[in-house]
Order: structure tokens, then C-alpha cells, then sequence
């Protein structure tokens, strides 16, 4: 992704207010985290994980087998995407969980890395976080009853191969966004919720500011509400990201990002995107959230 307004405000570092908390939910956060952070250990030993390459392939394989055992059912998506790198073959993984409705509310991350040629980009935070989390939740949400059909997307191509453009970009989501509206999937979808860099373990979300406003307005409600309001700061930011295509099919859709990774981001794309950077706690914390949202999306007629 990258950040489309330098709007640049430093977020003063958040301590951990646990006192806050009721002592179930400050369980029940710790060990969804703890769960997901055991995923993007796993991921990272995988190593760089590019478009088309094996370590992706290996990646792949791993979160559907997760999925599967959670109680999901999975589809590949590939296509072969035209790149500055030539043509790359490319696989977005959609899981699903039936409800009783086939109005459906979808939690979305990438799961491939950045291509570097200067250094080990193992992204712990920029792709692994979100896969990480998103396969704790799959099991969170299977043991749950919902009334809408779930979908957990993980998309590949994200990232650009030479430099961010409309082109360049988005390869994942903008094929599948494209295709969900040509077969009018797109409009049964009633919330698109992505994940992207939460695992930083100096955690600070501001509000996207492509995202749609009531739904941001929901989710940091529910952060407030949950005790989570220093995480979840009251000041935006513009981040293109896998939101946009999906915004542009008009389906509502927020993107969660804290695009303040290390100091001025210098992290962030950098061979210091490596697991000692994350902590199991943020992950809990938007992990937390995002069932929540989830919950009252699906109370929501
Ligand atoms: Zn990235």
C-alpha cells in the first residue's frame, strides 16, 4: 500500500491500559493473539514470499490447510497478471462459512511479500500479520453462528513490482473485485473489512480516510467500547490498499493499517520488518475488534 496524503502526525506511544478491561476479554484478546502470532511465525519461516514464487506456494498450502480444519470451505483463485516483471501467475485464496443468509461480510488481508533485490524482505508485519490473524479469527469464527455467509479472502500481488501505480498495484484485488461485480457478488456483500500491518507491537491505527465513514464509525466505536481507544486514534489518513477496488464496485469497506511502523515508518519495506517487531498483544487487540464488528455487521438487517 502507500500512504496517498503526508499527513504525518506523530502518534504518542499507547500504553497498555489492561487495568480498563474486564478480565475474560483481556483472556480471550491475549490468546487469539498468542494464536496468531504462532501463524505469522510460522509464514515467516517460509521466508520472502513473492508472487509466483515457492515460499508462496508453501504459504498457500498452509492457510488452506487451516481453513479446512477450521471448517472452511476454500477456493484458489489464480490468474496470470501482466507485470513490470513479465507475466506471474498468481492465486487470491477465498474461504467461506455459510450462513442461513447469502448476504455475506468479508474479512480480507495479502499473503505475499514485496519483491526485494537489495535485501531479505520477510514482511512479519506487511503480509504476515494479517494472514497471522486472519487464520487465528477463522477459528473464532467457525465455532460462532452468524446469520450472513462469512468470506476470509487472502489476496496475492499487492504489492507493486517496480513502482505503485494503477497498474502496478493491486493485482489480487482488482481481479477479484472485478470479477465479484461482473457476476453480482459485489452486491451482496455488505461490509469489506481489510487488515493490513497490525502486528506492530507499537500499535497506532488512524482512521483510512477512503474507507466508507460509517463503517469506520463502527469499528472505533466497538475499539472504544472494548477499552482499545489509544490503539484506535481519532485522526485519518489516506492509505491506497486492497479496499480500493472493492470501494470502487460500491461495496462499503474500511482498511485497517497502522502505517506508522518504526520510527517515520522505517520499517516498513525495509529488512526490519522481522517478527521481534510484533507483538502477540496488537494482534489480540484488532483481532478483538474485528469479531465485534463482525457481531453487530451480522445483527445489522
Ligand atoms: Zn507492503
Amino acid at each position: 500500500m502507500r500512504l496517498a496524503i503526508s499527513t504525518v502526525v506523530l502518534a504518542g506511544i499507547g500504553l497498555m491500559l489492561w487495568g480498563a478491561m474486564n478480565l475474560t476479554q483481556v483472556k480471550s484478546a491475549a490468546a487469539l493473539g498468542e494464536e496468531a502470532m504462532q501463524h505469522v511465525e510460522r509464514i515467516v519461516a517460509f521466508g520472502p514470499r513473492p508472487a509466483g514464487s515457492e515460499a508462496l506456494r508453501k504459504s498457500r498450502e498452509y492457510i488452506i490447510d487451516n481453513l479446512r480444519s477450521a471448517g472452511f470451505i476454500t477456493e484458489e483463485e489464480s490468474f496470470t497478471a501482466l507485470t513490470p516483471a513479465g507475466n506471474i501467475p498468481m492465486t487470491n485464496i477465498i474461504a467461506t462459512l455459510p450462513g442461513r443468509s447469502d448476504r455475506t461480510i468479508v474479512l480480507a488481508t495479502h499473503y505475499e511479500t514485496k519483491l526485494t533485490k537489495q535485501f531479505e524482505f520477510v514482511g512479519a508485519n506487511d503480509g504476515g500479520s494479517g494472514t497471522g490473524l486472519l487464520l487465528a479469527l477463522a477459528k473464532r469464527i467457525a465455532n460462532s453462528t452468524y446469520e450472513r455467509t462469512i468470506r476470509l479472502v487472502f489476496f496475492d500481488g499487492e504489492e507493486a513490482f517496480f513502482e505503485w501505480s494503477a497498474l502496478d498495484s493491486l493485482y489480487g484485488s482488482r481481479h477479484l473485485a472485478e470479477k465479484w461485480k461482473a457476476s453480482g457478488e459485489s452486491s451482496k456483500i455488505g461490509a469489506f473489512l481489510l487488515i493490513d500491518m497490525i502486528g506492530d507491537s507499537n500499535l497506532n491505527i488512524r482512521r483510512e480516510s477512503h474507507s466508507t465513514p460509517w463503517l469506520n464509525d463502527m469499528i472505533w466505536r466497538t475499539a472504544a467500547r472494548l477499552g482499545y481507544e489509544q490503539y484506535f486514534l481519532p485522526i485519518s489518513g489516506a492509505v491506497e490498499d486492497d479496499h480500493i477496488p472493492f470501494l470502487q464496485a460500491g461495496v462499503p469497506a474500511a482498511d485497517l493499517i497502522d502505517f506508522n511502523y518504526g520510527p517515520s515508518n522505517r520499517y516498513w519495506h525495509s529488512a526490519d520488518d522481522t517478527l521481534d517487531k510484533l507483538s502477540a498483544q496488537s494482534l489480540g487487540i484488532v483481532g478483538e475488534v474485528l469479531l465485534a464488528v463482525v457481531e453487530e455487521l451480522d445483527e445489522k438487517q
